[in-house]
């Protein structure tokens, strides 16, 4: 296949932002997907916990995931699937936390799949949770697992199919606007395009600032995640995600093991995050506290960064007046779930095409997103 150097669009960044709009661009556009790492995923999109939630995060977060939902359940062709398999999700409170708990009832209120259990129930579900520990909780039903690896290399494969070109090993390091387009130096290589989008995760604003556009006050923030082995004889594969209330921790089967993090939001610069010592500790503290569990060794352990805006909704928009940078980037502890409902409709504004109808009618609210609200709230 022919490669240009001249395009229409250039995607930064190919974590699951960036794999995925420019895979709904592809056949609509020349692409260009450029990576500074050779793994696309590795950073935060390689790190999650792969939770799909619909109850999960502020209300455009909630919209965007049911709106995400279709997709999943019925990916294109080339997706492996499923990309979904059921879990639940049982958010716990111990007695002096039921206000936290009440809150989310309220919030939820009329939402399907979503129940109250005292804490007999909840210890049916996840029979480790320590006698007295928990008062209450609340069961999402329908909160599922996503196959992140299988999501992202669904989208790089659509990308490549339709005559995307990815070009890994390319970190951008020099941005300049030309007559009626930018200039794009990643290393050796050199790029032109009419349009850049910015899916460069806790790279945001730096992205920005090298292409001359207002930095609208990203802040990635650590979150720690680590493997611990059941007892043995304990099957944790039918557990529900277990996740505290006030996200003091939380813990989700992994392939017969159990992944703990202590919902750590430790603010950092942008880089190749590590986990702290001190924070898998207190993951484990707090497990130890909540199940019947001696951890005895960590088996694995790692950190990630979940890049916020000051007020934790996504950035997604253009940054200029020209419409020529256009923001795809803030998408927090959410951005998983998110992916499929966000690509298209970044998709359809760098297009100019009228979002799509469905993902509009779960209530997505496009100024809650827009880069001009989060310049004025950093
Ligand atoms: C512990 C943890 C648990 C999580 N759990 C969940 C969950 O259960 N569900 C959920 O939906 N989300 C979850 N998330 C959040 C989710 O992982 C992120 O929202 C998502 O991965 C962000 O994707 P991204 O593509 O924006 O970022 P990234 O995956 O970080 O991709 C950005 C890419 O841009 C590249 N880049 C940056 N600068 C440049 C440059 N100058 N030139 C070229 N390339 C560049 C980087 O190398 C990187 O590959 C979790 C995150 C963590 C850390």
């Amino acid at each position: 296949m022919a490669e240009y150097t001249t395009f229409d669009i250039c995607v930064i960044g190919a974590g699951i932002a960036g794999a995925s709009v420019a895979a709904e661009l592809a056949d609509r556009a020349r692409v260009l997907l450029v990576e500074r790492e050779s793994q696309p995923g590795y950073h935060t999109t390689g790190r999650s916990a792969a939770l799909f939630s619909t109850t999960y995060g502020p209300s455009v977060i909630r919209a965007l995931s049911r709106a995400s939902e279709p997709f999943y359940n019925n990916p294109p062709p080339g997706f492996d699937r499923p990309l979904l398999t059921p879990r639940g999700a049982l958010m716990i409170a111990r007695s002096d936390q039921l206000e936290s708990l009440d809150t989310l009832q309220r919030e939820l209120a009329g939402a399907a799949g979503v129940e109250r259990l005292d804490g007999s129930a909840a210890r049916a579900l996840v029979p480790l949770l320590r006698s007295g520990h928990v008062a209450a909780a609340i069961f999402e039903h329908f909160a599922q697992d996503i196959d992140v690896h299988a999501l992202h290399q669904g989208y790089l494969r659509q990308f490549r199919t339709r005559g995307g070109t990815f070009v890994a090993n390319a970190g951008v390091d020099a941005i300049r606007r030309g007559n009626g387009g930018w200039t794009i130096a990643a290393g050796s290589r050199t790029f032109e395009a009419a349009t850049i989008v910015n899916a460069a995760g806790a790279w945001g604003d730096a992205v920005a600032e090298m292409a001359g556009i207002a930095s609208v006050g990203l802040v990635p923030k650590r979150r720690t995640a680590a493997i611990i082995a059941l007892p043995d004889g304990t099957s944790a594969h039918h557990w529900p995600m277990v996740i505290d209330i006030d996200e003091e921790f939380y813990a989700k089967p992994d392939a017969g093991r159990l992944l703990i993090s202590p919902a750590d939001e430790t603010p950092s610069e942008p880089c190749d995050a590590q986990p702290d010592e001190y924070d898998v500790a207190v993951a484990v503290d707090r497990i130890e506290t909540a199940l019947e569990i001696e951890v005895r060794r960590i088996e694995n352990k790692w950190a990630g960064l979940r890049t916020f805006a000051a007020d934790k909704n996504p950035v997604v928009g253009w940054g200029d007046a020209d419409r020529s940078f256009f923001w795809l980037a803030g998408q927090g502890g959410y951005g998983i779930q998110t992916a499929p409902a966000l690509a298209k409709l970044s998709a359809a504004l760098v297009l100019g095409t009228a979002p799509v109808r469905a993902i509009m009618d779960q209530g997505v609210d496009l100024q809650s997103m827009s880069p001009e609200r989060a310049v004025l709230r950093k």
